[in-house]
């Protein structure tokens, strides 16, 4: 019976419903997602879900959308998974480990995957999706920071279509010359200009940004994101991040992108043309639609996102950003000037370093410290293959640790 069900629910698939595989489902593009998806059951059917140790969440995930697989990368948390989904009769194969985020990724069946998991863990899984030649929905940033030459390359070999999630790269996507693809140099494009809220200690005096917590840090103004996003916000390295990013996937050179401090979040990013023309994406802050516009690329679909309220705006601010009071913007500028394996230790000390703040190991404005003592020790390579890339950003990892370890031990115990 089952597997009449299944065997007629692909033939559904061949017959236009196109299968999604969402890699960090249980995150919060993931959950965004999903939420898109639901208004859409006549085109979208969800085949596969994973997270990293969320049973529970997964587990609801399952029960409410019936994938026809299920991967959590933790072994122990799979096999308790596993236990629920048996106990709760509903079909769905319980998969672990990189190998079934591979599996998933790579899916015959799965025609989109989005890539929604945190940080360079995502880089393998999403890589074998392009190079499986899927539509890729990019919301994980880091592994494009790492290696964007190797997924713009392997894209242009497998024909998979990169389709930038994050609501900067979406915008500036849609906001392209007509027919273009990702990775190419745009016809005609004098340079981008990717806006920044700002974050949450916009106004905050240097000296305040000392003593600011995980939760003042986690509490951005305009959009809810995941923890480690919100405090790369609150940093702006996750500005610096999205710089590198928009050069890979738009064929610019950093000194080609402006960022634009603009608090509202409405402008989510411009392009500006040889003959002056400057062209921009609005529209309210809520990643639905950069999800849906990236799921049903070329089409329109419903985001659930309401009206933009012009007259309630009533008006747009810009203003450039402090690189003093936010050295990480500064430190992400140099390394995507210096190219090579630079932003791949870039990356990496900067992920190890938030992970130390948000356990309160370390002070917010300790972030840049680790990540700048990092980069200045570490030659970084002009070689980027994926193997010198992985071993770059363990090494990296390494250094940022050593640094927060030997600097609790000066000081006795973390700083709260
Ligand atoms: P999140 O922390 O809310 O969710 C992360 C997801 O990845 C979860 O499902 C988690 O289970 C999974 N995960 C975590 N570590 C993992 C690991 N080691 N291996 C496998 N899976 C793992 O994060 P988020 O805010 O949804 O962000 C996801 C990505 O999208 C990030 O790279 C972020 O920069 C980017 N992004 C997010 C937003 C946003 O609005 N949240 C906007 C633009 C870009
Ligand atoms: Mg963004």
């Amino acid at each position: 019976m089952i597997s009449d069900t299944i065997k007629s629910l692909d033939e559904r698939s061949d017959r236009g419903i196109r299968g999604v595989t969402i890699l960090g489902s249980t995150g919060s593009i993931g959950v965004n997602t999903l939420d898109v998806l639901t208004r859409h059951p006549g085109r979208f059917r969800v085949l596969a879900l994973t997270a990293n140790t969320q049973v529970e969440r997964l587990f609801d995930q399952c029960r409410q959308y019936l994938p026809q697989k299920a991967v959590m990368l933790d072994a122990n948390a799979a096999t308790r998974l596993k236990d629920k989904i048996q106990r709760a009769g509903i079909e769905v194969e319980v998969l672990s480990g990189t190998e079934g985020l591979n599996t998933v990724a790579t899916y015959p069946r799965a025609h989109i995957v989005v890539a929604a998991i945190v940080g360079a863990a995502g880089l393998l899984p999403t890589l074998a999706a392009v190079r499986a030649g899927k539509r890729v929905l990019l919301a994980n940033k880091e592994p494009l920071v790492m290696s964007g030459r190797i997924f713009v390359e392997e894209a242009h070999a497998s024909g998979a279509e990169l389709l930038p999630v994050d609501s900067e790269h979406n915008a500036i996507f849609q906001s392209m010359p007509a027919g273009y693809r990702t990775g190419d140099v745009p016809a005609g494009v004098r340079r981008i200009f990717l806006t920044c809220s700002g974050g949450p200690f916009r106004a905050t005096s240097a000296e305040a940004l000392v003593s600011v917590s995980p939760e003042q840090a986690c509490a951005h103004p305009n959009w809810v994101m995941g923890r480690k996003i919100s405090v790369d916000s609150a940093t702006l390295m996750n500005k610096g991040l999205e710089l590198i990013e928009a050069c890979w996937l738009f064929g610019m050179t950093p000194d080609q992108v402006e960022i634009v401090i603009h608090p509202q979040s409405v402008i989510h990013s411009l392009v500006e043309y040889v003959d002056g023309s400057v062209l921009a994406q609005l529209g309210n802050p809520d990643m639905r639609t950069p999800i849906a516009h990236a799921l049903a690329w070329p089409e329109r679909i419903e985001s659930g996102v309401k009206s933009l309220n012009l007259f309630e705006l009533a008006r747009l601010d810009f203003e450039s950003p402090d690189l003093k009071r936010f050295p990480c913007l500064q430190l992400a500028y140099d390394a995507a000037r210096a190219g090579g394996t630079m932003p791949v230790i870039l990356n990496a000390a900067n992920e190890v370093a938030v992970q130390a703040f948000l356990d309160r190991r370390i002070g917010f404005t300790d972030i840049p410290r680790v990540i700048e003592h990092t980069l200045t020790l570490l030659p970084a390579s002009q070689d980027t293959q994926l193997g010198t890339v992985l071993s770059d950003d363990v090494r990296a990892r390494e250094t940022a640790s050593r640094f927060i370890s030997s600097r609790e031990s000066r000081m006795g115990q973390g700083v709260t």
